[in-house]
């Protein structure tokens, strides 16, 4: 079995690496040929690095979002609950790749992003969200609900043990939607739930599910 899973070939190809990869996996040699990965520093807020296919894959400043505008490009999204997702545009070589928990989500780290992708020409802009912890296991405050909430009402959820919750993968597809963003894939396994798959909810303290999108330019 491959450590690795090519999610969507769309003109981007999207791999997905889990567990079954190892703890700490060399993404360059799993994924032989592609260019250099392009990382970022993930801290909850809405900031975006923009990347160049020279920028130094050495940089991981702190960001949440990447959006690459040109050429031959790998970017990187880590994620164990959080939502990722990958947009690109049908047409022109714009590539975005997005970590979103319930913090960038109030913080509008998705609006932010289509944005700057926007702003760089993006007109026909597609999307695939990875998986994420379900509404069903992710208990929240009552007030971090309310936050979110704010946002997107789609969001609003129970746990199974009747707790508030959110489902922060609703929202981001809500937001895609109402931005005229096709989102053509939408990973729906619960991180908690399933084996293969990173959750820090679920005690992987480290570890994270490794998102690479390619740009072959
Ligand atoms: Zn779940």
């Amino acid at each position: 079995m491959r450590p690795w899973e090519v999610l969507t070939q769309d003109k981007r190809t999207i791999f997905c690496i889990d567990r079954r990869a190892g703890d700490d996996p060399d993404l360059s040699q799993l994924l032989p040929g592609i260019a250099p990965i392009q990382r970022m520093h993930q801290v909850h807020g809405c900031s975006i690095r923009q990347v160049m296919p020279d920028s130094d894959p050495a940089i991981t400043q702190s960001a949440d979002a990447m959006v690459a505008t040109g050429g031959a490009v790998s970017l990187l999204v880590r994620t164990a609950d959080c939502v990722p997702v990958v947009l690109w545009d049908h047409d022109l070589p714009l590539t975005a790749v997005i970590h979103a928990g319930w913090k960038g989500f109030v913080a509008g780290v998705v609006p932010a992003t289509i944005e700057s992708l926007v702003a760089a020409g993006a007109s026909n802009l597609r999307a695939w969200v990875g998986p994420s912890i379900c509404g069903a296991c992710y208990p929240v405050g009552i007030d971090v609900q309310a936050q979110v909430v704010a946002v997107c009402a789609a969001t609003q959820s129970v746990t199974d043990h009747g707790e508030p919750s959110v489902s922060i993968a609703l929202g981001v597809i809500d937001q895609l939607q109402q931005s005229q963003v096709a989102v053509v894939g939408h990973d729906a396994r619960c991180t908690l739930q399933t084996q293969e798959l990173y959750s820090a909810r679920g005690g992987d303290q480290v570890q994270r599910i490794q998102i690479v999108v390619a740009f072959d330019g």
